[in-house]
């Protein structure tokens, strides 16, 4: 099957608006291995719209429109996509229903009732969180229009509970698709060390490179999802084992979600003590549920005399060292270990950046520090050619504080081989 999107809306061209919309369609798409071939932007205008939507379908089956469904003068969508497909618009009886209990007591003026009205013979998909509905119109030629609301908060829930499930009948395949995640190789060494397994059909892999982590996407197509999931598997494996242990999980979230609930199995807890991420190492543990179980004390340290107070690292270590060395991240590890009376202890101090580096310490140099009740282990984080900002930094510090402890849960070297 064969696609386009049009996105809908000024603001994406006035750049107002990131286009986050298309990227969401476009990745479930693909998973459902329906091959977009082009993604075009249009203004609230309608002549533009309908010689768009005219274009797209005299070379696709199934096109893809976001925004401009709502109640306000400038979204056209609909009535666009109505004329074009020659189906008038009809008040379509559950939308007005779901209409009338999202407002309950209060008003509705003509133009929210106007949301009702969907092309007559469309498949309507309900607004879990909004008003306006979505709705696939059929056309001739076994053709296809799907418009979407335009915001986010709308759209993904619609794409997962209505459009997925109507595209998959329509394929009549299923995909299995598993996420190989990984922390500690690049995108490149990552694709050479599996070239020769990302050139099959099916099941296919394929790298992707986000926020400082990589992972292999493996997508399998097949009739129903447990031949596609066996399809896959063997591929996944391969992938798993070539990558080697900087693989920490397959269709997991962060690898928050591997670490915390080992913890909770072993028994184990944990205690932090951060200075350049601010906080964020205890906010990814405690994003898991269940983390009271094992994380009780996360302190966040950023001044020298703060470290000294609630941790006591020594004055004069902080003096002859600076406070962005490996022996106070040491210090921090060990000693927030020892007074939280935690299993483990980490320590995390660098410079966030973009000012405060000097020649010895760079901006991005960050030291990690893993502390248990036999001995303390060191990460450090160098900056790797340009400075990629502070969140990027901060953030990246986190999640090596995590594959540090990661690989001390799991028996692993400390680094990746
Ligand atoms: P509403 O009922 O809110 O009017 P709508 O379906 O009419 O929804 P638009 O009016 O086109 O959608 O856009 C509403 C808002 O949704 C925009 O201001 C923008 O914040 C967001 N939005 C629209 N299109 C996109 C897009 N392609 N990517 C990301 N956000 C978008
Ligand atoms: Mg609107």
């Amino acid at each position: 099957m064969k696609a386009e999107i049009i996105s809908v809306g000024t603001e994406l061209l006035l750049g107002h608006t990131v286009n986050t919309d298309a990227a969401h369609v476009a990745r479930e798409l693909s998973a459902l291995g329906v091959d977009l071939l082009h993604a075009h932007t249009v203004g609230d205008n309608a002549g533009r719209l309908e010689a768009a939507l005219r274009e797209a379908l005299e070379r696709s089956d199934l096109v893809i429109t976001t925004g401009g469904l709502g109640p306000t003068d400038d979204d056209l969508t609909k009535e666009t996509v109505a004329r074009v497909a020659a189906a008038p618009l009809v008040e379509h009886a559950d939308s007005l229903r779901r209409l009338k209990e999202y407002f309950g007591t209060r008003p509705m003026s003509a133009n929210q009732r106007k949301q009702a009205f969907l092309p007559r013979g469309c498949v309507a998909f309900p607004n879990a969180v909004g008003t306006a509905p979505g709705c696939a119109v059929p056309l001739a030629k076994g053709k296809t229009v799907i418009l979407l609301p335009g915001p986010p908060s709308e759209l993904l829930p619609m794409l997962r509970d209505s459009v997925v499930p109507f595209l998959q009948q329509r394929t009549n395949e299923v995909i299995a698709s598993f996420m190989v995640r990984t922390f500690g190789i690049g995108e490149g060494a990552a694709a050479e060390r599996i070239a020769d397994l990302t050139g099959g059909a099916n099941p296919t892999a394929a790298t992707y490179a986000t926020g400082g982590e990589m992972f292999v996407r493996v997508t399998a197509k097949a009739k129903d999802a447990a031949s596609a999931a066996s399809l896959a598997a063997p591929l996944v494996e391969a992938v798993r084992r070539r990558l080697g242990d900087v693989v920490y999980g397959v269709n997991v979230t962060g690898l928050e979600s591997v670490v915390v609930p080992e913890l909770i199995r072993r028994g184990l807890s944990l205690a932090t003590a951060e200075s350049c991420t601010g906080g964020l190492l205890a906010k990814r543990i405690t994003d898991q549920p269940g983390a009271s179980a094992v994380f009780g004390v996360g302190l966040v340290t950023y001044a020298n005399a703060a470290k000294t107070r609630l941790l006591g690292v020594p004055e004069d270590l902080l003096r002859a060292q600076g406070a962005v060395s490996p022996e106070v991240a040491r210090s921090m590890a060990a000693n927030v270990r020892a007074r939280y009376n935690s299993t483990f202890g980490i320590g995390i101090t660098g410079v966030a950046g973009p000012d405060g580096g000097t020649p010895e310490k760079p901006v991005g140099l960050v030291y990690i520090a893993l502390s248990d009740e036999k001995e303390t282990r060191l990460r450090v984080m160098r900056p790797q050619g340009r400075y990629l900002g502070r969140e990027w930094t901060r953030s990246r510090a986190a999640s090596h504080a995590l594959d540090l402890l990661r690989r001390r849960l799991f028996g692993l070297p400390s680094e990746p081989d």
